[in-house]
């Protein structure tokens, strides 16, 4: 099945209940309203000489549009390549030129951000770029009303050439451990695990996803927008960048029974001073992914935000994106110090790097994935691609896990942050939720910096809790002694405010290693 003819069925089905809200405006679709509007701008990119295959890239914090222009090319064919908001115009020009967008939709201005003046600036280099749609200009409702050219019939006759294995998406991946790489997804990669993700946390039409998490990134897109038109649920959008107490207040007003966002998301969200005037009784279930989520906020999660049954998701933009999931029913510690257990209609296994062995139960080896779930490719990149994905199809993913005896996965670090420290291997997840149980640190992250004697030492970069007294090295050497083996207690300490992210909420590692050796001098 095609997202478009999905999409036609959920319409049928649950035509008068709402599809989408944007608080921020107050505007909302109910599914009728959201699949006319959706069929509308797909005839809109026809009228415009769009055809199948062609990519139509987007460049928005989200919003209702970007949602709609999703399903809308979708429907009639085209390439949606997704463009991270916070790129400037050295990667703008690179992901338009990459993937060769023909028309693009773009904000106008948001914050700091003059996107109209970025794209004036980068047009003159991006060959391919014909036309650029502004959303909530006079060019998005051109757009909409060049629709009339395009008759349902003809419409229809463009969906009958569509199949379900077409690419239908470029998603640039995070850029967490160097550039981002533009992975090739297709109707059926990311349909699926739309579909399954919220399955498994029991999604029916009742339900109603407040998305914090950016529509440029398959969190956003997959996760949460097809995860709720896969089963008639309503897709809310508290704004159009992350805010804590907007996305409270959008749970409350919307009377959501489910939210996303990544860990730091909730930690911002639990630590807001008025947490406790929210009412969030509504609430049962939601998601958690993209980076390791620490015991004491999963605690919180539950206790404090009614998401008893929420879900820890492992995966990448690669694997559309959901390779491993807790189940409602697991307890605590698996929601704790697992991210679940493997996906239906998927596999996974570890091995070895060096020896590419699969390794004994336990021992640490590279997650490797196969199934519906793996990308097309890397667009434009068979030789990364060739890296990524051996000849048995096998997805190697970089990441270093370990499997219980019950199945179910431990992230414990990217093969890139492993640190080997005189040839012992440290694992910086195992140090940071060690450190992350000392009363003054609010957060932590721990690297390796170069070393003439041990090759690396850690370096921990601490944020303190709000009026807590200053952590010196000696401190946390003080603290850690006795608990943790010697060669795992950072040498170094660093206080910081922030930690270099994504905008999907990772952290650069890569920039923290980077600045770490200046910072140290
Ligand atoms: P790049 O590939 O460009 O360096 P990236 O890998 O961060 O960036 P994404 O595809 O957005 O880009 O993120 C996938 C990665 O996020 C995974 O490979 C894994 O390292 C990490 N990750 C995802 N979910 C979890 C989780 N639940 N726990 C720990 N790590 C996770
Ligand atoms: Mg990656």
């Amino acid at each position: 099945e095609t997202i478009g003819a999905n999409l036609r069925r959920t319409v049928a089905q649950y035509g008068d209940r709402d599809a989408l809200v944007e608080v921020q405006t107050g505007r909302r679709w109910t599914y009728a309203e959201f699949g006319a509007e959706v069929d509308r701008v797909a005839k809109g990119l026809l009228a415009r000489g769009i055809a199948k295959g062609d990519r139509v890239g987007i460049w928005a914090p989200n919003c209702a549009e970007w949602t709609i222009a999703q399903y809308a090319t979708a429907t009639m064919g085209a390439i949606l390549v997704n463009i991270n908001p916070a790129y400037r115009t050295h990667e703008l020009a690179y992901a338009l030129n990459q993937s060769g967008v023909r028309l693009l939709i773009s904000a106008t201005e948001f914050k700091t951000s003059n996107y109209r003046a970025m794209v004036d600036e980068v047009r003159p280099n991006c060959p391919a770029l014909e036309e650029t749609v502004y959303i909530g200009t006079g060019d998005w409702d051109s757009l909409r009303d060049a629709a009339d050219r395009i008759t349902d019939e003809e419409l229809q006759q463009r969906i009958a050439e569509l199949s379900f294995d077409d690419p239908i998406n470029i998603q640039y991946t995070s850029g967490t451990t160097g550039f981002p790489k533009g992975a090739t997804l297709s109707h059926h990669n990311i349909l699926n695990n739309g579909f399954f993700v919220t399955e498994t946390i029991a999604f029916t039409a009742e339900d109603r996803l407040c998305i914090p998490v950016p529509f440029y990134h398959c969190f956003g897109m997959v996760m949460a927008n097809l995860g709720c038109t896969t089963h008639g649920a309503c897709m809310v959008i508290p704004g159009p960048a992350f805010d804590p107490a907007a996305t409270l207040q959008a749970v409350q007003d919307e009377r959501c029974t489910a939210l996303y966002g990544v860990p730091t998301m909730f930690i911002a969200e639990l630590g807001l001073p008025n947490f406790s005037d929210y009412d969030l009784s509504t609430l049962r279930t939601g998601i958690m992914a993209g980076s390791p989520c620490p015991v004491e906020v999963m605690k919180r999660c539950v206790a404090d935000m009614h998401m008893a049954e929420v879900a820890i998701c492992y995966g990448m933009t690669e694997t559309s994106p959901v390779s491993t999931q807790t189940r409602r029913d697991d307890d605590l510690d698996r929601r704790t110090s697992t991210v679940g257990r493997v996906m239906p209609h998927v596999e996974v296994k570890l091995v070895d790097p060096a020896t590419g062995l699969v390794v004994e139960r336990g021992e640490p080896g590279e997650l490797c994935t196969r199934g519906y779930s793996v990308m097309l490719g890397y667009w434009d990149d068979p030789e990364k691609t060739a890296e990524a994905i051996d000849q048995a199809r096998w997805m190697h993913t970089g990441d270093l896990a370990t499997m219980r005896e019950d199945g179910y996965v431990n992230i414990v670090g990217r093969i890139k942050d492993l640190v080997i420290r005189g040839g012992e291997n440290v694992y910086p997840r195992e140090v940071e939720e060690f450190l992350y149980t000392h009363p003054a640190i609010a957060d932590v992250q721990v690297i390796g910096v170069p070393d003439e004697k041990y090759g690396e030492e850690l370096c921990a970069w601490i944020k303190l809790k709000d009026g807590a007294e200053p952590l010196d090295a000696d401190a946390v050497r003080e603290f850690a002694t006795g608990k943790l083996a010697r060669f795992k207690i950072p040498k170094y300490v660093l206080l910081v405010d922030d930690f270099p992210m994504t905008v999907t909420g990772k952290i650069r590692k890569v920039e923290m290693r980077e600045k770490s050796v200046g910072l140290l001098g």
